[in-house]
């Protein structure tokens, strides 16, 4: 009898157990699914997805004749169809972003390589960074004089040496030591930036460019590269090629290029925030990047925005100026370059 009522209780005890275990796991499943819901929010995963920005800023219709709106749109597209070309052709996200920069870097439109901005001594510092989202590895390069294309300096210090951001008079020996392109300083000389720089010396002014891309092999990759802030002084640094400020890519969650004020990106760390609320929130990509871009930097007073490419091909191009050249490509067929806040 003793022995049956002892079974009994087990019995009850085991089931109770049971019960409680079942809860508990079926409780724990609800509550990590609507805290990690997968990044994805398109419809279907894109084969390949690439965006593209050449800078933020007060960029309206009226400032712009249509020749320069021509010559802008002429020299995103030229850019976005190299980086197209190569993801297309099965070629990776990294050679899209950086064959893509390359371009713009030699088009004296942008701010960056050729058509870097002056610095208030009437010198051009560039930045540039990169990141390949398939395992962290990151590159950068500050403040350099004489390289014509950052963004390849960059990828070799990411590729070829133990660091992650080289600056200056070692950049430059580096970049030759690896045998790429020097030029003087006085290349980087164009009429209309020196001009820029006698208007700037009353009002700071910005621009970049930047790629994101995804390509067949679900590899994320993300670069930029800018003269940085017309006017700046004292070999200053900006966001660009500060990883996690600047430029961001995690195949976990997405990659990020941004434009705008760098000393707000840099103190918000704005890529890596939108990597992280989509990792750690579940956000979608527009949800993440809107969040940062148009509530928190708004909120702080930091002009820009970012471009954005997740996992899925879904592409975010939030800015919280008054205009941003940018442009998208995706595997199904969609592109588009646009310079105004009143384009979609
Ligand atoms: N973010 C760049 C910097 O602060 C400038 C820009 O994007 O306009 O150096």
């Amino acid at each position: 009898m003793i022995k049956v009522l002892f079974m009994k209780k087990i019995t009850i005890i085991v089931f109770v157990l049971l019960i409680g275990g079942l809860g508990f796991l079926f409780f724990n499943q609800v509550v990590i699914a609507s805290t990690r819901q997968p990044a994805n929010n398109s419809v279907k995963q894109q084969e390949w997805a690439i965006a593209i920005h050449g800078g933020a800023g007060v960029i309206t219709r009226e400032k712009m004749t249509p020749e320069l709106d021509k010559e802008y749109r002429e020299g995103l597209n030229k850019a976005l169809q190299t980086g197209k070309n190569i993801l297309a052709d099965g070629g990776s996200a990294l050679d899209a972003v950086e064959q893509t920069i390359r371009i713009m870097e030699d088009n004296p439109l942008f701010n960056a390589g050729k058509g870097a901005v002056f610095t208030h001594d009437g010198k051009n510092e560039l930045d540039a960074a990169i990141m390949d989202g398939s395992n962290l590895a990151a590159g950068a390069v500050a403040g350099v004089t004489d390289l014509k294309n950052p963004i390849t300096a960059a990828r070799c210090v990411m590729t070829k040496s133990e660091h992650v951001m080289l600056s200056g008079a070692g950049a430059s020996q580096f970049a030759r030591e690896q045998g790429l392109e020097i030029v003087p300083p006085s290349y980087f000389y164009t009429k209309k930036r020196f001009n820029d720089l006698q208007e700037a010396l009353k009002r700071e002014k910005m621009g970049t460019v930047g790629c994101c891309a995804l390509d067949k092999k679900g590899n994320l990759a993300a670069g930029t590269s800018t003269g940085g802030m017309t006017n700046k002084k004292y070999n200053r640094i900006g966001d660009s090629p500060v990883i996690g400020a600047g430029t961001y890519a995690n195949n976990a969650t997405c990659a990020v290029s941004a434009t705008g004020h760098g000393e707000y990106f840099i103190r918000w760390t704005v890529a890596h925030d939108i990597s992280a609320l989509m990792e750690y929130r579940g956000l979608s990509l527009k949800e993440a990047s809107e969040l940062v871009v148009n509530e928190k930097l708004v909120k702080a007073g930091g002009s820009g925005g970012v471009i954005c490419v997740d996992k899925a091909g879904n592409i975010a191009l939030p800015f919280n100026s008054e205009g941003m050249f940018r442009g998208f490509a995706t595997a199904d067929g969609k592109e588009g370059v646009y310079i105004y806040q009143d384009e979609k």
